[in-house]
């Protein structure tokens, strides 16, 4: 798993927009549609920013326990 050049093909300066993802091996923001890096397969990441993470934590506990 390591950055192959490809991922400058889909390289993007925004960050965090629609579709833009950053590779943490490539070291790059990219715009794909993907969950994983066109250039090497890493799981990309999206927005940070996700103030309903905690939420869903809480649902996944919620199904857990009445699976
Ligand atoms: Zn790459
Ligand atoms: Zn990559």
């Amino acid at each position: 798993m390591a950055c192959r050049g490809i991922c400058v093909h889909y390289k993007t300066t925004a960050r965090y927009e629609e579709n833009h993802k950053r590779c943490k091996i490539c070291d790059i923001f990219i715009q794909w549609e993907g969950v994983r890096c066109p250039c090497c397969s890493f799981a990309l990441r999206t927005k940070a920013r996700n103030p309903r993470k905690p939420a869903a934590r809480e649902d996944a506990r919620f199904v857990a326990r009445y699976a």
